[in-house]
């Protein structure tokens, strides 16, 4: 079933999904099934799985040369999706980024995940990988997720690239994109980055899933910004709780959000990394209440591996 048919089928019940990570190379399903077994209680609808673009190391040789050589940290994000719709009675949700891949490769992943059955995907850009200074596209790839998406809708009315392909079956694809409400780090500013997100919507994305946030204010201001230019589709809110000390420095950086004085204030307070995990949970939980009563159609929570504090959270919210 689709994200979309989910949200209508609550009919205005807020539901709860989850994010995973693929382990890392030479890992096991395991630690995803440990992981959603546990979380599997809360009935969500669909989980999705992040994709993670291969990264280039410096190998020293025996003939003490370095050699640049790309490896891939987390792959499998296909396989899993599927691995995990056999075994739950869940939607998978892929996420497919633009990096790294040429837009025939897209259009091969796309026809796979067609005949996978897996019908739902998250259209992203991605991000510049460890040694680039900038996003830089593939040659003969997409430069923005809105060019994804637009080929993810082609796809649905039945046009491939491949012009030897006439009357494609047409795939039935529900596009999900990113939305950020405290502003994606390179837009010039809030109102050009929210342009720019309509555009994705106008060229049939169906729904946006945000960047998590620490202060809801934040999400209900980006609701009404979304609305207020025409922004219809569903806006599903992305939570992380807090759970470290470095987190109050690292989140930021690598996210580009906020966390409001009163949330760093108690953890700085907490007097060990326990005690800052409970504050962080405590958080999330008021956050999510706050949220479901506003009617939000989906708490998504980022889980990355941490699946004791996830279902604490969930345990208090549903
Ligand atoms: P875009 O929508 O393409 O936007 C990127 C930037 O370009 C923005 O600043 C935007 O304002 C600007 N822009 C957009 N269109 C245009 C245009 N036509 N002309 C000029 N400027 C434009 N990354 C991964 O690698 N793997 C994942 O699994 C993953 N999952 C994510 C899940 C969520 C919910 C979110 C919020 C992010 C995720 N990311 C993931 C990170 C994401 O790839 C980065 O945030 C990336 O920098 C931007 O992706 P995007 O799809 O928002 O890009």
């Amino acid at each position: 079933m689709k994200v979309t048919e989910h949200f209508a089928k609550a009919k205005g019940k807020t539901l709860i999904s989850f994010e995973v990570l693929p382990p890392l190379k030479g890992g096991s399903m395991e630690t995803i099934f440990s992981t959603l077994d546990v979380l599997m209680e809360f009935k969500p609808p669909f989980i999705d799985v992040t994709y993670h673009r291969e990264e280039y190391i410096y190998k020293v040789r025996p003939s003490g040369y370095y050699e640049k050589a790309a490896i891939r940290k987390r792959p499998g994000t296909v396989g899993i999706c599927a691995a995990l719709m056999h075994r739950y009675e869940v939607d998978a949700v892929p996420h497919l980024i633009c990096g790294g891949f040429s837009t025939d490769e897209t259009e091969n992943a796309l026809i796979d995940l067609n005949f996978l059955g897996i019908n739902n995907v998250l259209a992203l850009r991605g991000d510049a990988r460890q040694f680039e200074e900038r996003f830089v596209p593939h040659e003969h790839g997409h430069k923005y997720a809105l060019d994804l998406v637009r080929q993810m809708v082609s796809m649905n009315e039945g046009k491939y690239l491949d012009p030897d392909i006439v009357n494609g079956q047409k795939t039935d694809f529900c596009i999900g994109v990113a939305g950020y409400p405290e502003k994606h780090f390179e837009a010039p500013n809030f109102d050009v980055d929210l342009a720019y997100t309509k555009k994705k919507v106008d060229a049939g994305a169906h729904y946006i899933v945000t960047q998590m946030f620490f202060d809801n204010q934040r999400y209900f201001d980006y609701v009404d910004a979304c609305r207020n230019i025409g922004i219809e589709v569903p806006i599903v809110p992305g939570l992380k709780p807090l759970t470290k000390s470095y987190q109050l420095n690292s989140i930021p950086r690598k996210f580009f959000v906020n966390m409001p004085k009163d949330l760093v204030n108690e953890a700085l307070k907490a007097k060990d990394q326990e005690a800052i995990r409970q504050v962080g949970i405590e958080w999330c939980i008021q956050q999510s209440r706050e949220l479901k009563a506003a009617g939000v159609p989906c708490l998504h929570y980022y889980t990355m591996g941490d699946t004791d504090t996830i279902r604490q959270i969930a345990a208090a919210v549903s």
